[in-house]
């Protein structure tokens, strides 16, 4: 006890004095006062425990006390659920309001999570804009998504920030153990793959972990895999289809596309690999790959015909944004090649536009100086902000697909593909319409002044024996 009344922790060391003859003469005892260290020893330990920002559990934490549940669940056989929450789109938003704003968002978000889950064990903070929600022994499924709605209700009215007003929404995904996960690793990525499932249904939602999710993220793996080494393997053709003038109905350009032969699995459509190269940043070296295809091709044609050729490669935007990517080669590539970089198109799609990087933006500008041109594909499907096409410098916008099944004589899909085609000729730009299957697409196509157009009534994508064969000449696009 201190003199003001205090209880003070201390270390007390009693030792011994001798004299000479080794007879002890004196005992001594030393104090040490303790609870400075003591408080240091806590603040460290809160330090390694608690996020800093929000003050909750953080991931260890979390592990923790999830591992403690686990322990405690083969005595009591109390069932518990954890709930995984991810912001939507925090990336952007840290991106564009900048840092100090996404903490605040954050600690907002984080407010109202604890606020809508009064009933919660407690709310977990494991990282950027992840939170952990954990409930005890509740059984009912009802009562869960209850809980879920509530979570995404309490989030999605508006956030003031200063003078900004935010809207955001989040993914939640659940799962219950034991019977999702018989450990805390297990469950919480039960829990992260129902999230990844509410992602990729658009966000904004929450998802019940099922087994099927983790056979598919077991299948997803295994591709992951088997992609690593496709391109060493040679597992990968680029595949070339043709771009004809829709007046005469003669190939001038054509787009290369991405074909995988699996050795177990077949040919592997771009639609389903492509995303899974994207997120392990793999489409930079298949990115490499389509554009020396693409130069290869064209020196070979050029050896047959005396025609400005242009191939389309598709520019995924990790390529445009990560730093080795490859593509700042593509010019000496080109001029090793003898071939002027206009006889390169890269096609973008509408999303680049819309807040990219500083390196994106940079690249795509060089890209335009050296003479290469872009063309905005699958047109209709994103933003569709004609703003975008002249600020990039865009020399073709691609009406996609969904545009031209639709057209017939009348219909509202023909107007609006000649209202694109009108505003697009204004900012000085050509039109290609991509999926045109019938004459009847062709004529209407023509008839509203569309200049190209790509598609299965000219042809297929070709592998490369047959593509050369018909910019031979030695077959014929369409009967004309
Ligand atoms: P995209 O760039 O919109 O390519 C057009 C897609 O439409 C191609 O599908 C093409 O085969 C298909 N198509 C063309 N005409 C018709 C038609 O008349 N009817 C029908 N039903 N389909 C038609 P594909 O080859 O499966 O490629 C799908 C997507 O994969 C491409 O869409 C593109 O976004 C991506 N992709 C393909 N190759 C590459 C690549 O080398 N790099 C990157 N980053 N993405 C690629
Ligand atoms: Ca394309
Ligand atoms: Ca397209």
């Amino acid at each position: 006890m201190q003199k003001n009344g205090e209880l003070l922790t201390e270390w007390l060391i009693i030792d011994t004095v001798y004299d000479e003859n080794k007879q002890p003469i004196r005992r001594i005892a030393i104090f040490t006062d303790l609870t400075e260290r003591i408080q240091a020893n806590r603040t460290i330990w809160r330090q390694a425990h608690f996020d800093h920002l929000t003050d909750l559990p953080n991931r260890l934490e979390l592990k923790e006390r999830l591992n403690q549940r686990f322990k405690e669940l083969k005595k009591n056989q109390k069932h518990f659920v954890v709930m995984l929450l991810d912001v939507d789109h925090f990336k952007d938003i840290n991106d564009t309001l900048g840092h100090h704003y996404g903490d605040n968002l954050l600690k907002e978000v984080s407010q109202r999570i604890v606020q809508a889950t009064k009933n919660a064990d407690f709310v977990a903070r494991i990282g950027g804009d992840e939170f952990v929600i954990v409930f005890n022994d509740i059984k009912s499924t009802r009562h869960i998504s209850q809980i879920a709605t509530n979570i995404l209700l309490s989030l999605s009215s508006v956030i003031h920030l200063k003078s900004e007003e935010l809207f955001i929404s989040a993914s939640l995904g659940i799962a219950c153990a034991p019977d999702d996960g018989e450990n805390t690793e297990q469950l919480l990525k039960a829990a992260d793959q129902a999230m990844y499932k509410v992602k990729n249904n658009g966000r904004n939602g929450f998802e019940f972990f099922s087994q099927d999710m983790r056979e598919q993220a077991q299948a997803r793996m295994i591709l992951l895999k088997d992609l690593r080494c496709a391109i060493e393997l040679d597992q990968f053709e680029l595949f070339y289809q043709p771009i004809v003038t829709l007046n005469d109905l003669h190939m001038h350009k054509a787009e290369g596309l991405i074909r995988w032969q699996h050795p177990t699995r077949g040919l592997m459509s771009p639609i389903v690999f492509i995303p899974l190269a994207e997120e392990t940043r793999q489409i930079n070296k298949i990115g490499q790959f389509v554009f020396t295809q693409a130069i290869q091709t064209l020196n070979d044609i050029k050896r047959i015909t005396d025609d400005n050729f242009q191939i389309s490669v598709n520019v995924s935007p990790i390529q445009l944004s990560t730093p080795n990517s490859g593509i700042d080669d593509w010019y000496t590539m080109l001029k090793a090649a003898k071939l002027p970089a206009s006889s390169i198109v890269a096609e973008i799609t509408e999303g680049l536009m819309v807040n990219p990087e500083e390196l994106t933006q940079t690249r795509l500008k060089t890209l335009v100086q050296s003479g290469m041109q872009l063309a905005l594909d699958d047109f209709g499907t994103g933003y569709s902000s004609l703003a975008y096409l002249q600020e990039m410098d865009t020399d073709y916008l691609k009406i996609d697909k969904r545009f031209v099944d639709n057209i017939q004589a009348d219909s509202k899909e023909l107007v609006l593909c000649e209202a694109i085609i009108v505003m697009a000729h204004q900012l000085g730009l050509k039109v290609i319409a991509e999926g045109i299957e019938t004459t009847l697409q062709l004529q209407l196509l023509r008839e509203a002044g569309c200049d190209y157009g790509q598609g299965y009534l000219f042809s297929k994508p070709l592998n490369k024996k047959d593509f050369m064969a018909l910019v031979a000449g030695k077959k014929e696009i369409l009967s004309k």
